[in-house]
């Protein structure tokens, strides 16, 4: 039956993974990967998840039913504070909505799913950032949004083209709908500052344009979790409608149990118990129920005060070792009087770094030095620690050079 059926390629990410694990060279680094790691080099199962592991293995009540088909309440209305703020207008106003889903991309896929079925402008285009998470384009294509591209990347500040990102907003159709980074954007490492975000607002405002931010690393940015919700609340206090798309995967580590959510700011109360509706619907066909381990660890934690300031602290961990990485590494770069500038890796946030490296330097790189980084020249910077930092440094100074 499946004579003619072709092999599809094998997803980018993943497969350096695979080859880098099947590399016996002593110094290979992975740098593909966005998955925090230790000073070791460890994946990290952060202290306050294993405490809410213990409570969850003693708690007597805890049974394995289904959970509901939106999720699990208590998990979904923290996630929409968490992203909100607990004195949000929006919460107050009983017009927010929340959908458990699998992890940020089955949140991603609810909300673009739920576009091409109700979006009221037929044909709406969704706007990607260049460059952007190699998911989004295949994820929205996936469920019929046409797609095109908004300028977010300029190569010769190595920071945000805020001028090309503004035009594109002004010369898309009225109404079209923008996916947008809510902070520590992927690849790039560069968010807007918020008098950026303001003039983005204004922007999407005057064009009717529809904001889905995808927050995938909610206190990997700058360790504080209000301060990288700040563009999502900033856009919510002007009165906008919008989708987030929240992970649990980096900010809780809980990468396989496929913890997320969407939470949907509406116009009214009416018109969010609706879209929850279809969205529910929706669900049903394609998953049914969501899982229910990672959202009981997520909302273990979410609701109790001391869990909650030590999931703070955990965050601050995983994401001062990465500032303390970047600084390493521009430092050798410095004293090796590497070509080139290279204060964009201090000046990047969160676990990328978009070195500005080519591909034809990437792949030196890989057949070289054992060092798996993407070919876009972006790098994981928790795949660095104090043992194989110095490496990298003087791999990427060979390569620059020659
Ligand atoms: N959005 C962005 C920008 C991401 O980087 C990721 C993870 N790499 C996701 C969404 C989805 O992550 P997950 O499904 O693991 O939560």
């Amino acid at each position: 039956v499946f004579e003619d059926v072709k092999a599809a390629p094998a997803d980018v990410i993943f497969a350096l993974t695979t080859i880098c694990d099947a590399d016996t060279f002593d110094k290979k680094i992975n740098l593909g990967v966005g998955a925090y790691r230790t000073e070791e080099g460890k994946p990290y199962v952060l202290p306050v998840v294993k405490k809410a592991d213990h409570i969850l293995v003693d708690d007597k009540n805890l049974d394995h039913e289904y959970l509901p088909i939106l999720g699990q309440k208590a998990f979904r209305k923290e996630s929409a504070k968490l992203i909100l703020g607990a004195s949000s207008k929006a919460l107050a106003e009983d017009r927010v909505g929340a959908i458990q889903c699998i992890s940020g991309t089955g949140a991603l896929y609810a909300g673009a799913h739920f576009l091409s079925k109700h979006y009221p402008i037929k044909g709406a285009a969704c706007y990607i950032s260049t460059p952007t998470y190699a998911n989004h384009r295949p994820l929205l294509e996936g469920v019929g949004l046409p797609v095109l591209e908004y300028p977010y990347w300029n190569p010769a500040t190595k920071g945000l083209d805020l001028e090309g990102m503004l035009n594109a907003m002004q010369s898309a159709a009225n109404g079209s709908i923008f996916l947008l980074h809510a902070c520590a954007h992927n690849p790039t490492g560069v968010d807007p500052t918020p008098d950026q975000w303001r003039q983005i607002a204004d922007v999407m405002e005057a064009k009717s344009h529809f904001t889905f931010f995808d927050c995938a690393y909610q206190g990997f940015a700058s360790g504080n979790l209000d301060k990288d919700a700040y563009a999502v609340r900033y856009f919510v206090e002007r009165g906008l409608e919008l989708f987030v798309a929240q992970s649990y995967s980096k900010n809780f580590g809980l990468y396989s149990e496929r913890a997320g959510n969407l939470t949907v700011v509406a116009k009214t109360p009416e018109i969010k118990d609706r879209i929850e509706s279809q969205i529910a619907k929706a669900q049903r066909a394609v998953i049914s129920n969501p899982p229910a381990y990672g959202s009981r660890i997520v909302s273990t934690v979410l609701t109790d005060k001391k869990l909650y300031s030590e999931w703070e602290q955990n965050l601050s961990t995983m994401a001062n070792r990465i500032i303390h990485m970047r600084k390493v590494l521009f430092d050798e770069l410095t004293r090796l009087e590497t070509p080139g500038k290279w204060s964009h890796i201090v000046d990047q946030i969160g676990m990328f770094s978009f070195t500005g490296l080519t591909t034809p330097q990437v792949k030196v790189l890989k057949e070289k030095y054992h060092i798996y980084l993407l070919d876009n020249g972006r790098i994981s910077v928790a795949g660095l620690n104090s043992k194989n930092v110095m490496y990298f440094a003087q791999a990427v100074d060979d390569v620059v050079r020659n």
